[in-house]
């Protein structure tokens, strides 16, 4: 179980005085709020009087959204995310290049990884903190917000100063100690879909952040593992608006990484956004067959700007 504190709450040390006494183990986060996670078994009486203590039951709970069709398309962002960049954050050049491209089109998030979930422990892992500190340089030269992954709570320290929305990748989605303590800091989290995860426990894992109290959360559909090999993952288009009706937050697609192949990216904008994302994550190159990781699915800036400029005339961004 989880709850939550604001810092200078005094009701924090009683809570925890309670499970001392108890001979509970627990985890306590310090950040923004002072998030407490409970090992060990609570029985009801003990579970009342911990909500009364913390005087947060029923608080801080997922919404939960009716199956009613009318309620899509309620408390969506009115302008739609547009998160833009490389896969991974490369030189000052490469990255100065990129967000002076995008910010001239009008687009306000700067994606690119610094510490970079490699499946092979031999490739290129990223460039480190030095990449958040030349990506922060160029988002705030170019007016943009950045958007990058944390991978560790351990790193939280590093990004923090550096970012504006912090991405939990795919392979993290079900690292519930991360999320956690996610819950205990006042910025957005982007929260990837697992690639083997159900909507259900995607829209689980959006708890343990909100039971902390950090109630921005937007959800990010990036490709499910499927039965078909021709293609990296499969975009799962209808999980899109059935997670906006199950937590009524925002739901963005990744259309680059369910393609793998830069060819498919174009269609899968238009098919994510037609189907009511409240934005999408594309990965752009000024050189994409020289990247430094997944290349092979980044636009050029030519093909970026064709498909943004009909998207756009298209009212679909
Ligand atoms: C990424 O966005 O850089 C990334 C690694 O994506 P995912 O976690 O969806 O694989
Ligand atoms: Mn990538």
């Amino acid at each position: 179980m989880i709850y939550s504190f604001d810092r200078e709450d005094a009701a924090h040390e009683v809570f925890v005085s309670i499970l001392k006494e108890r001979g509970l183990d627990y985890e306590e986060i310090r950040r923004d709020r002072v998030v407490v996670r409970i090992f060990g078994e609570i029985d009801e009486p003990l579970r009342q009087r911990l909500e009364r203590v913390s005087g947060r039951s029923g608080k801080l709970t997922l919404k939960k959204k009716s199956e009613d069709a009318d309620t899509v398309g309620l408390e969506r962002p009115r302008d739609k995310f547009l998160i833009a960049g490389p896969c991974s954050v490369e030189s000052e050049e490469q990255i100065d290049r990129i967000a002076a491209f995008l910010s001239h089109l009008g687009v306000k998030y700067l994606r690119g990884g610094a510490f970079k979930p490699r499946t092979s422990s031999q490739s290129f892992q990223g460039i480190g903190r030095v990449g958040l500190k030349i990506m922060a340089a160029a988002a705030s030269r170019h007016g943009m917000k950045v958007v990058t992954e944390l991978m560790d709570r351990s790193q939280l320290d590093d990004i923090l100063p550096y970012v504006d929305i912090i991405q939990v990748g795919s392979r993290n989605m079900f690292n519930y100690p991360l999320l956690t303590t996610l819950g205990a800091v006042d910025k957005p989290v982007l929260l990837k879909r697992g690639m083997a995860a159900t909507i259900d426990e995607w829209a689980a894992a959006t708890d343990y952040i909100l039971k902390g109290g950090n109630e921005k959360v937007i959800l990010c559909e990036r490709g499910i593992r499927t039965f078909e090999p021709r293609t990296r993952f499969t975009l799962d288009i209808l999980a899109i608006p059935l997670a906006q009706k199950l937590t009524g937050l925002p739901v963005v697609a990744d259309v680059s990484h369910a393609a793998g192949e830069r060819s498919l990216v174009p269609p899968l904008m238009r098919a994510a956004l037609a189907a009511g994302a409240d934005g999408i994550m594309v990965e752009v190159h000024p050189e994409p067959e020289l990247a430094l990781s997944d290349g092979i699915q980044s636009l050029s800036f030519a093909v970026f700007e064709t498909v943004f400029k009909e998207l756009k005339a298209a009212k679909l961004l």
